[in-house]
Formats: structure tokens, C-alpha cells, sequence
């Protein structure tokens, strides 16, 4: 059986790492955007020159560039037992683009996960997570920075995902291993 979800949830909610256990549990590939970013700038090639003056300010990656990043991967022979889309749609046109490219390929998504917690929660996080991870994208003005343009730009794509009865809510505060529990739940139910 394919498995093809969105996990969605503030910075710092713990979506990568949940998508890691996720994917090996469930034998399917992670695309994170901002691991494909990332990965970009450190080859320091044109796409992550861009995208570098973008994330080093909290801000969004310009639509047109990473939807064609998206959709370029999506074309790769690893994805078809299914993905986890991890930092992406990140705004609702990204979301339109989505549905082109899954429409064009005669796929759909099967649920998409949202990971609940709070801004008093991610903020301590994010903070930790710069520290041992050398993140330069996440200074405490940058974070502030990526949780408002979370609030204003990327939470409305939860609500058009509720309205087609794919979202599935969970709760992001515990250990890694009791969220795991609770996402597998929500799979087990699909
Ligand atoms: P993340 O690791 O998911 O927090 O992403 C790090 C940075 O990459 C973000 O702050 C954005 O600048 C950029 N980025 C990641 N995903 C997207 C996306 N779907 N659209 C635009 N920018 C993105």
C-alpha cells in the first residue's frame, strides 16, 4: 500500500524528526524543503544562494522556486511507495501547486498530520536546536520572525486541508516516542 501525507506544524514542532521514524516505519521517503534548501546552500550553487537570503531572514523561499524544486523530485524513482512532505505547502498557492502536480500524476494525498504546539513551546526549542545544530537560520529575532509568517501564511493551509476531510490533528507535546505513538495511531486508522 502507497502512503503519501503533509505533516504540517509550526517551526520547532519536532515534524522532522517525527518524519524520520515515520517514513522508516511506514517504508516511504521524506521530501523537506528545508533540507533541500539547505542541501542546496551548502553546494552554495544558485538555488542555494537564493534560498539562503531567504531563510537567513525567517522569510518564505519565493513560490515559483520551490514549487519547480518540488515538483522536479517529485519525478524521482525512490517516491513511489509512497512520501512525507515535510516544510511543504507552505502557503495555500503552494497548496494549488501541489494539486497540479499530484492531479498530473494521477496521485493524491492520503492524510495530512498536523503537529499541535504551542509558541511558548517551539520557542525554547528552536532555541536549543540553533545551539546544537549550528542553525544559523535560527537566531530568537528569526525565529519570532518564522512563527509569525507561520501564523499568517502557512496555518491557513491546515483549514483548506480540514475542509477536504484530510487533516488529522495531533498533539506535539511529550517525548519523541509518545508523538510517534500517536501519529501511528492516525495512520492505523486510515
Ligand atoms: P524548515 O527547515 O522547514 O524550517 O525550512 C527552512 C527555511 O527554508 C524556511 O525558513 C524557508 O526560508 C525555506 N523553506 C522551506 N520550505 C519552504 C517552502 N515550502 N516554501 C518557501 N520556503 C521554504
Amino acid at each position: 500500500m502507497s502512503l503519501r501525507l503533509i505533516m504540517v506544524g509550526p517551526p520547532g514542532a519536532g515534524k522532522g524528526t517525527q518524519a524520520v521514524g515515520l517514513c522508516e516505519r511506514n517504508e516511504i521517503v521524506q521530501v523537506s524543503t528545508g533540507d533541500l534548501f539547505r542541501a542546496h546552500a551548502k553546494a552554495n550553487d544558485e538555488l542555494g544562494q537564493l534560498a539562503a537570503s531567504y531563510s537567513a531572514k525567517g522569510e518564505l523561499v519565493p513560490d515559483e522556486v520551490t514549487n519547480r524544486m518540488v515538483d522536479e523530485r517529485l519525478n524521482e524513482d525512490d517516491l513511489v511507495n509512497g512520501f512525507l512532505l515535510d516544510g511543504y505547502p507552505r502557503n495555500v498557492d503552494q497548496v494549488k501547486a501541489l494539486d497540479e502536480m499530484l492531479d498530473k500524476r494521477n496521485i493524491s494525498i492520503d492524510v495530512v498530520i498536523e503537529l499541535v504546539v504551542s509558541d511558548e513551546e517551539v520557542v525554547p526549542r528552536l532555541l536549543e536546536r540553533a545551539k546544537i545544530q549550528g542553525r544559523s537560520d535560527d537566531t530568537e529575532d528569526v525565529i519570532r520572525r518564522r512563527l509569525d509568517v507561520y501564523h499568517e501564511t502557512t496555518r491557513p493551509i491546515v483549514d483548506v486541508y480540514r475542509e477536504r476531510g484530510l487533516l488529522r490533528q495531533v498533539d506535539g507535546v511529550g517525548t519523541v516516542e509518545e508523538v510517534a505513538r500517536r501519529i501511528d495511531e492516525v495512520i492505523s486508522s486510515l
